[in-house]
């Protein structure tokens, strides 16, 4: 039987403060926002306050499609603690289309989907209504293409 990876995985409570809470914001609406360096005039990741390759406090949040490739993957097979019911599932680095790479799982993804190069979407998740809304990514599905 195929592996499935699926959503609902638990999510320790994120810490929001000033420097982060336009992304906390943007994520409430179910938008991924990426600071990006006014000096550099590159996004980063993760959010913080200051550019993490010059140092620079001028940031602009913009908002990103949230489209991206996976570089790699790992599929957790033995977890403790909360997640130990929820095995197997994928932590994976992601290449956004804007160009920072992003650490978060990958859900509702069947084995044979998974890969490197995937294409991805992301999406927000909650473990519960009182959540923060986590950043997460599934595969990439092609819109239906609706007959005249
Ligand atoms: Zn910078």
């Amino acid at each position: 039987m195929s592996e499935y990876y699926a959503a609902g995985l638990p999510t320790p409570s994120p810490e929001v403060d000033p420097e982060t809470e336009p992304y906390w914001a943007a994520a409430e609406r179910g938008e991924l926002v990426l600071p990006h360096c006014q000096s550099c005039r590159r996004p980063f990741w993760y959010p913080r306050g200051f550019c993490p390759r010059c140092g620079g406090a001028d940031l602009r949040w913009s908002v990103s499609d949230g489209y991206g490739t996976v570089h790699t993957y790992s599929v957790v097979r033995r977890a403790g603690g909360v997640w130990a019911s929820k095995v197997p599932f994928v932590l994976a680095l992601v290449t956004l289309d804007a160009g920072v790479t992003v650490q978060a799982n990958v859900i509702d993804c069947s084995a044979e989907q998974l890969a490197i190069g995937l294409r991805v979407a992301a999406v927000f998740e909650r473990a519960e209504s009182t959540d923060l809304p986590v950043l997460r990514f599934a595969p990439l599905r092609e819109p239906e293409v609706e007959s005249p």
